[in-house]
This record gives structure tokens, C-alpha cells and sequence, in this order.
């Protein structure tokens, strides 16, 4: 997963809000990030590993500023935590940059397109899925003399996969997205400049008001001209046959900020409603409610609004850990865990309680905190989950683990409530998950239903296993 933004202004200089904009998007990927800037004449970039902080705690130097950018957080789905597969990505020719993309998603068909490129002289220098994307606009740009709106729509044909991504030239600024709009991007302004984000914080601390999210297969542009949307044209859903949309439903459940707007839903409400689901089906008897913090709170909060219950924050988080489902090594997620939360026991003395977390993904938390909540007195735990089951890997560019990592698709509903320690175990349903949104049919479900929306060709699926992730 990562995080992108855009900006364009026809004369005010953007680094301060691109920066902004990407430490409020820092939890969509902390591994590396960039920023590509252009005055109108020159495009140049910078990028490195580590946070937002720390890479850009100042200005790369006095004159790298611009009127047009985009930039990037990164966490890896794709290729390694290496500086080549950092992005943006941008191509130069003999006169300079001529375009810098970068990208949120994960592509299907990567290494075909790879190879066709190769097979045409074009070189890479990482494993990552949106220096094909950049590379595969340019050559159709450079060496074919395609526009780049044309070259943008050849790209939404023949890639297939999820991308929600912003491009930009030296005069040029481009958002565009899969067509079927599997991640989130909106874009919004103050009346003069704009800016395109992965999630609304973005847009809200820069003071800009959301417009609208870029639509599924949708190309915007903007340059000095002013702005010009080109919707997905009809002729693409055609030959594809029915292209209805593939929104991620983990942006809701985990992914997002509470406070994102994202598919024509606010995520704390998704997250609310989920709870209360949860509440509504339920007929344990507990004395308290407390939240896996941070993802869950709103789930936590809306199953006790709708229970009734008292809400209690009973585990406290250390914020400067990372998130531990990135540690690559299941002892060092393990510390992570005792690292990460600390319990209030006199929330938990004597009590029978409901605890919530957004997921289970390989079960490490749940169980960890289920030892830790009864070790502070809890006579009685019940886990509460805000997602179904996780049994299924994601194509699409959430870092999923490959199956046989995955608890939902080793054990059975009984063996992993006694493998977390839990007195009673309950996740929420896909149809009462569908319940909590609108228009269900329009999103992706795949890790927990399995029916993959894009067609995953057997190559990527045999990487991921190879891959062990
Ligand atoms: P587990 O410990 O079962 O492997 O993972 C479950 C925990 O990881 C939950 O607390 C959930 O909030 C978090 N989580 C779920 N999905 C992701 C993800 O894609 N990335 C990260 N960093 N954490 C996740
Ligand atoms: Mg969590």
C-alpha cells in the first residue's frame, strides 16, 4: 500500500503542501517517499528511505520548489525496500526530466508489460510496478509520439490491476485511475490551486475543499488552461464487457485514516456501523468494551453505542512504534506487540470484556493481547472482529500475507478462537459487511470472499508464493 498526492498551482510554490499532504498520509507507508517538483521549465525530483520527517525535514535545496509535483509514501508490495524502487519514478531524456509518476496499487500483468518493454531497449532499475507504469507512458510518448492523455488511456487498457495515479511534466499535471477505481483518489481546491490525494487529510490540511474523487478509468489534466476531466470512455467497457467498479473494502476496515472520505463513504462511518453490525448480532453478556487502538476504535465505539456498554480504553499504544504487521520477522512482530500496548488493569479487573479489533490477519495480535488483557484481571474475553474472515491473498496492493500465513485459511472459526485464547470468537460477515456500506456491489471483497474482480494471472500468484509474502 502506499500513498500519493498531486499539486498544481499556475504560480504558487507546492513543496510545503505535497509534504504536508504526505505526512498526513505517513500510516499508508513509511518505508521511503518522494517528492518530484516543476517551476514550469525544470522537473527534478528527490526521494529516500524513511519517513516523511526524515527525508524531507527541510527543503532537498533552497531552489527545489515548483508549481506542479507529486509525491509518494511507500510500503512495499512490489520490489524491496531499495531506493530504486522509491518513487516517484522519473524518466529523463538528454534535456531532462520530461515526466515523473507515482502510483498507489498493485499491477496484475507486471511482468509482461516489463517484458515487452525490455524487449524494446527500455531498462529498469528496480522491481517495481510503478516504474513500469512511468516507463511504459514514456516509450509510448517518446518513441511513438503518443499524446499523453492517449498514452495514459493505452496504459488503463492494456495494465491491468489497480493504480490510483498522478503524473506530472513540466507543465502538466495528470491524476488517473484504474478503471475499476480499486483504491481511493480525490482532489480538491481553494479556488485557485488544486491538489490530488490518496485520502482527504491531505486535501484538509492544506486547506483546500474536496470536489470530487477521480473516477474509475477517469484521466484528469491540468494545466494552464485550467482543469479538464476525460471520464472513462464507453469503448474500454465495452471490449472489457461490464466494467463495474472494484473499490477496496480494507480502505474502510483498516487502511484509511477514520477521517478520509473515500468511495462516497466517511471511513469512521463504515467503521461505526461495523461495530454496531457486530452489536446488533450479538447476544454475549460483557461489562466493558475496548478497542485494539488505533483501527478499531471507531468499531469499538459504534458496538458499544449500539450495545449499550461501557467504552473503555483499556490498552494503551505506544505511538512511536510502527506498525508491527510490517516487521518482516514473526519474532520481532511478536515483541512488537508487548512493545506497541500496555494494559490499564483497572479497566480490565474482574471484567467480562468485548474486544474489538478491525482483523485478524495471521493472528499474532490477538493473541498476544488476549494473554496480556487476562493477565490485567479480565475474567472473561470476547473477540470481536470488524472484517470476515481474512483467508484470501490481495493482488491489488494491500501486503497480505500469502495463504498458508493467513489463520482464516489454515483453522477453522472454533481452532482460532482457542489458538488467540478467547472465550468466545465473532467476526463480522461479508453480507453484514455489504450491510455497511452502499452500493456493495461495488466493491472488492476478495481477501475474504476469494472472487478476485481482475483476473490474476497464474505468474503473479506463483511470485507471491515464491516470495513467501
Ligand atoms: P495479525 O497480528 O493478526 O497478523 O494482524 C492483525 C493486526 O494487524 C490488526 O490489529 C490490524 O489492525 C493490523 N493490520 C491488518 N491489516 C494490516 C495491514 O495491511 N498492515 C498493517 N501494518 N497492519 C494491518
Ligand atoms: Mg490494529
Amino acid at each position: 500500500m502506499c500513498g500519493v498526492i498531486g499539486y498544481y498551482s499556475d504560480e504558487r510554490d507546492g513543496f510545503a503542501d505535497i509534504v504536508n499532504g504526505l505526512f498526513q498520509m505517513q500510516h499508508r507507508g513509511q518505508d521511503a517517499c518522494g517528492v518530484a517538483v516543476s517551476d514550469g521549465r525544470r522537473l527534478r525530483l528527490h526521494k529516500g528511505i524513511g519517513y516523511v520527517r526524515e527525508v524531507f525535514g527541510h527543503r532537498p535545496s533552497d531552489d527545489f520548489a515548483g508549481r506542479l509535483g507529486c509525491g509518494h509514501v511507500r510500503y512495499p508490495t512490489q520490489g524491496g525496500n531499495r531506493p530504486e524502487n522509491t518513487q516517484p519514478h522519473m524518466v529523463t531524456t538528454l534535456d531532462g526530466g520530461i515526466l515523473a509518476l507515482c502510483s498507489n496499487g498493485d499491477i496484475v500483468n507486471y511482468w509482461g508489460i516489463r517484458e515487452w518493454l525490455e524487449a524494446r531497449g527500455v531498462d529498469f532499475e528496480g522491481s517495481n510496478d510503478g516504474e513500469v507504469l512511468a516507463k511504459y507512458i514514456a516509450w509510448l510518448h517518446v518513441s511513438e509520439g503518443m499524446p499523453l492523455v492517449r498514452a495514459i488511456r493505452r496504459l488503463q487498457d492494456d495494465i491491468r490491476g489497480a493504480y490510483s495515479a498522478v503524473l506530472v511534466t513540466r507543465e502538466r499535471l495528470f491524476a488517473f485511475r484504474d478503471p475499476y477505481g480499486v483504491r481511493p483518489l480525490s482532489f480538491g481546491t481553494d479556488g485557485k490551486d488544486w491538489i490530488i490525494a490518496s485520502e482527504t487529510p491531505a486535501l484538509d490540511i492544506a486547506r483546500m475543499d474536496f470536489v470530487d474523487e477521480v473516477g474509475p478509468g477517469e484521466i484528469i489534466t491540468w494545466d494552464e488552461e485550467g482543469m479538464h476531466r476525460l471520464p472513462h470512455p464507453d469503448i474500454i467497457a465495452a471490449r472489457r464487457g461490464r466494467v463495474d467498479t472494484a473499490h477496496c473494502i480494507f480502505e474502510h476496515i483498516y487502511f484509511s485514516r477514520p477521517d478520509s472520505k473515500a468511495f462516497g463513504h466517511l471511513a469512521y462511518d463504515v467503521r461505526k456501523r461495523i461495530g454496531a453490525w457486530l452489536a446488533e448480532t450479538d447476544d454475549v453478556e460483557a461489562d466493558v468494551v475496548v478497542p485494539v487502538p488505533d483501527s478499531s476504535n471507531a468499531v469499538a465505539l459504534g458496538y458499544a453505542q449500539a450495545s449499550g456498554l461501557p467504552f473503555e480504553i483499556g490498552l494503551i499504544r505506544n505511538h512511536y512504534v510502527g506498525r508491527t504487521f510490517i516487521s518482516p520477522e514473526q519474532s520481532r512482530r511478536d515483541e512488537g506487540v508487548r512493545l506497541k500496548f500496555n494494559p490499564v488493569r483497572e479497566v480490565f479487573e474482574g471484567k467480562r470484556v468485548v474486544l474489538v479489533d478491525d482483523s485478524i490477519v495471521r493472528g499474532t495480535t490477538s493473541r498476544k493481547l488476549a494473554r496480556m488483557v487476562r493477565g490485567a484481571g479480565a475474567s472473561e474475553i470476547h473477540m470481536r472482529v470488524g472484517s470476515p474472515i481474512t483467508a484470501h491473498s490481495c493482488f491489488y496492493g494491500i501486503d497480505t500475507p500469502s495463504r498458508q500465513e493467513l489463520i482464516g485459511s489454515r483453522m477453522t472459526l472454533d481452532e482460532i478462537r482457542e489458538h488467540i485464547t478467547a472465550d468466545t470468537l465473532r467476526y463480522t460477515t461479508v453480507e453484514g459487511l455489504k450491510s455497511c456500506v452502499d452500493r456493495p456491489e461495488g466493491f472488492c471483497f476478495a481477501c475474504f470472499d476469494g472472487k478476485y474482480p481482475i483476473a490474476v494471472a497464474e505468474e503473479k500468484r506463483m511470485e507471491l508464493v515464491e516470495a513467501g509474502t
